[in-house]
Order: C-alpha cells, then sequence, then structure tokens
C-alpha cells in the first residue's frame, strides 16, 4: 500500500496514520481499545476531517443497529474495508 502524503505527516509528526485509524475505528466506537490507542484515534480524528466523518458515518450505522434487534457488524466491517480500500488507493481526498 502506498503511503499518503497526509499519513507520512501523521507518521513525522508521532501521530497515527488514517490506515492505523481505521484498523482500531471500529474497536475505538466499540470502546474496546486501551485508554492510550482510544486516546490516539481521538487525536487522529481531531486532526483529521475524512476520518471524523467516517467515524461520524459509523456512529450513525451502529447506533441504527442498537435500535434494531439483529446486530449487522458485517455492514459496518464491510465500509470499513472499502473505505480503507479507497484509501489506500488514494481516491478519498
Ligand atoms: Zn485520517
Amino acid at each position: 500500500m502506498k503511503m499518503l502524503i497526509a499519513d507520512l505527516m501523521n507518521r513525522l509528526r508521532g501521530r497515527m496514520t488514517c490506515a492505523e485509524t481505521l484498523v482500531l475505528l471500529q474497536q475505538y466506537l466499540d470502546g474496546e481499545l486501551t485508554v492510550e490507542e482510544a486516546r490516539a484515534v481521538a487525536v487522529h480524528l481531531d486532526s483529521c476531517t475524512r476520518c471524523d466523518e467516517e467515524s461520524e458515518i459509523y456512529r450513525q450505522i451502529k447506533a441504527s443497529i442498537g435500535a434494531a434487534s439483529e446486530v449487522h457488524d458485517s455492514d459496518v466491517l464491510e465500509r470499513l474495508q472499502r473505505f480503507g480500500e479507497r484509501v489506500g488507493n488514494g481516491e478519498v481526498s
């Protein structure tokens, strides 16, 4: 996977890259990360509009899942994977 300029800048600043954030995003929203990991994700979301928007979409998906009786985690995972691929391909501006 090629490194995006924004990811490279994050790396230089000691911050998580978008790819790393996306890997942890679902667990972050589920509250399954350690304090350190959750803080790192929060810092990234604070400084990255596209990941912040993506996390908001997941939050809404999870909220609608919570309202339903059945859990469709695969839907969230699929979306997460698609977004990860788009980021990896440099298609997300
Ligand atoms: Zn990001």
